[in-house]
């Protein structure tokens, strides 16, 4: 068996086109385009490079965005009068608020990330939308853990009845969408497994996965033996290793070749999940911008 690919991009243009209306909508209701205001913390290459995309996609869709960098040496409440400024509107209306992960580690990240009100929490991490998706009333969901779920609706991968294992336990991939897949509706009614570095034996639970989603960021995590024939499996994890041309390139946790001859659905990286949690950011700056007028 040859695992069917799930296409993020595909899938996230397709969001991405819908979201371009209701934007242009909710703009003229508004008087003004949706803001997001995105803060840009040190110098980390691969965080430059997701605020860009995520700019560039807002771009795409109709949202405003605006960039507010510091570098060098940043104190945590430095940035938590930064956040609160912004939620202020000090800088021009912001619907939504996204702190760029990881902070530097001097910084306390929850005290800024709980610095953003949670109407405008578009990553979701506020204590307020954690209670809510774990209460099944969900608001702002963490946008990878939406993405994934999304995906699978999208492909028409029953979740109901199934059993998912999801890999990782984080606040930001793991633990919400172990909460949406477990959760009453489409996309969820499944039975969940959540393992992490402490679980014993990783393999046998993965085995007996309908549903395995990985989301640790080891690349080969996921090797062939450890997928159920016709499983559907999705990689979160983003690993840079060295390429045999001597330079470097993107790698998920899944050993993809391997697994793709036993899965039945499998997510390329790039170009699986990483597309589908930019669309969802944008879905979410479009909610935060909703609430505005409520
Ligand atoms: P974290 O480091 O916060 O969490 C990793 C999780 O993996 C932890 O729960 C950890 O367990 C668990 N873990 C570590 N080693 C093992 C192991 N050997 N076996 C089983 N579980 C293990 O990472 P994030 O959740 O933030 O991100 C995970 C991956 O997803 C990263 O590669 C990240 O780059 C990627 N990512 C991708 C996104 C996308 O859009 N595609 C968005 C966000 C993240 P424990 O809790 O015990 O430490």
């Amino acid at each position: 068996m040859t695992a069917a690919l799930l296409d993020g991009r595909l899938l996230a243009a397709r969001i991405e086109e819908n979201l371009r209306a209701e934007v242009s909508t909710f703009g003229e209701m508004l008087g003004r385009r949706p803001r997001l205001a995105v803060v840009l913390v040190g110098d980390l290459a691969a965080s430059g490079s997701y605020v860009a995309s995520k700019r560039r996609a807002a771009e795409r869709v109709g949202i405003d965005s605006l960039l507010v960098e510091r570098h060098g040496l940043v104190e945590t409440n430095e940035l938590v009068e930064l956040v609160d400024g912004l939620a202020r509107d000090e800088q021009g209306p912001v619907d939504g608020i996204l702190v760029q992960l990881p902070l530097p580690p001097r910084v306390d990240t929850v005290a800024v990330l709980d610095a953003v009100p949670p109407d405008r929490d578009v990553d979701g991490f506020h204590p307020v939308n954690a209670g809510l998706l774990s209460q099944g009333r969900p608001r702002f969901i963490p946008c990878t853990a939406a993405g994934v779920q999304r995906m699978l609706i999208d492909a028409g991968i029953e979740t109901a009845g199934r059993h998912a294992v999801v890999i990782g336990r984080s606040d930001i991939v793991g633990r919400p969408l172990a909460l949406l897949l477990s959760g009453r509706g489409a996309g969820g009614d499944a039975t969940v497994t959540i393992c992490h570095s402490r679980s014993a034996d990783l393999a046998e639970h993965a085995r007996r996965a309908d549903i395995l989603v990985s989301a640790v960021g080891q690349p080969g995590l996921v090797t062939a033996d450890m997928v159920k024939p016709g499983a559907a499996v999705i990689d979160v994890g983003i690993n840079r290793v060295a390429s045999a041309s001597g330079g470097s390139r993107l790698v998920g946790d899944v050993d993809f070749d391997a697994v793709r001859e036993v899965a039945g659905w499998i997510t390329p990286v790039p170009g699986g999940v990483g597309p589908l949690t930019v669309a969802m950011l944008l879905s979410n700056t479009l909610l935060a911008a909703e609430l505005r007028l409520r």
